[in-house]
């Protein structure tokens, strides 16, 4: 068992951590109304400025540029997000802290270096 107070310093850790991600993803993506915890990267619309020398094109090449980069950073976040959500639940459940595979303790030196971790070192992948 973890002691009341690390878990509660783990706790404000991970809201803080969680409140960061979904603001990050909020910036480039939507939630999933239908299923929770899915985002969708936005596709960016660029101002086609008139006095630009890049066509129409080139602007659409932009966009699509920077939409696979979105993509790829809303995947990450998304998996982060729900790595913490899934750590708060176990903060609420008092599973928190003991490795998803073995059930042993994981060390604390661990849970400090990432609170979202559910393995311990010899399950850790
Ligand atoms: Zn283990």
């Amino acid at each position: 068992m973890i002691e009341q107070n690390l878990l509660q310093e783990f706790k404000i850790s991970l809201e803080k951590e969680r409140s960061l991600l979904t603001a990050e993803l909020t910036s480039i993506a939507d939630p999933d109304p239908k299923m929770k915890g899915d985002w969708h990267a936005r596709f960016p619309k660029f101002e086609i400025v008139e006095t630009s020398s890049s066509s129409d094109r080139e602007v659409e090449a932009d966009e699509i540029e920077e939409y696979e980069m979105r993509l790829a950073e809303e995947q990450s976040l998304e998996s982060r997000l729900l790595a913490v959500t899934k750590a708060l639940e176990r903060i609420s459940n008092g599973t928190y802290g003991s490795c998803k595979t073995c059930g042993k303790a994981i060390a604390i030196d661990r849970l400090r270096a990432n609170p979202a971790a559910e393995h311990d070192m010899a399950h850790s992948v």
